[in-house]
């Protein structure tokens, strides 16, 4: 285990076992809608290379990029996008794949901006719910885990950019975002 991390919360395996899980729930939903899994960048990377590959229907993908944390382990309340999506969303049945979803503020302004674009359908799929610090009314259509009110990392979140490579959703030792 990587020194920084004070416990695994979500072990390979249970990804794995969870991920298959989804795939085959979201792949019966979508088997002949052509669906556009849109996977907001960077946290989702793992998320949605290992989603995908469980859900095995026609399909494209694209992707959005926003940031609204600087350095911290909270929301800024500040949403900036740094790259909107590629594809013509209109009349297209539109998942988004998102890696955590805490106070809602990030996925309320993403879907408030793809709605404007005209999908069929918009709806939401995260490995993560912390539910305890929703702000906004945004609900997870698909949820891997619900998880304590915990800062997490790994399996493509991060802190301060780091531990994204981990395998594993773990629990940062305090001391790394205290000092
Ligand atoms: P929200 O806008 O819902 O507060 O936050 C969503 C984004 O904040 C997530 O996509 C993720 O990038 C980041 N985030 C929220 N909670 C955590 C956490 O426990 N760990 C990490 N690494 N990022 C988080
Ligand atoms: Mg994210
Ligand atoms: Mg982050």
């Amino acid at each position: 285990m990587h020194q920084d991390i004070e416990r695994v919360l979500i072990s390979e395996q249970e990804l794995a076992a969870r991920i298959a899980e989804l795939g085959k729930q979201v792949a019966a939903d979508y088997a002949d809608k052509d669906p556009i899994f849109l996977g907001i960048l960077k946290g989702v990377v793992m998320f949605f290379s290992d989603m995908i590959r469980a859900t095995p229907i026609q399909c494209q993908i694209d992707f959005m990029a926003v940031s609204s944390y600087g350095g911290g382990t909270s929301t800024s309340g500040k949403v900036r996008m740094l790259k909107d999506v590629s594809v013509d969303l209109r009349g297209r049945h539109v998942v988004i794949l998102e890696d955590i979803l805490d106070s809602g503020v990030t996925l309320s302004h993403v879907c408030a901006h793809l709605r404007e674009m005209g999908p069929a359908s918009l709806k939401i799929c995260t490995l993560l719910d912390k539910p305890s610090r929703r702000q906004t009314d945004v609900k997870a259509d698909y949820v891997g885990f619900t998880i304590p009110n915990e800062f997490v990392v790994g399996y493509g979140l991060d802190y301060d950019e780091h531990y994204r490579n981990l395998p594993y959703v773990g629990i940062l030792k305090p001391e790394v975002y205290t000092k």
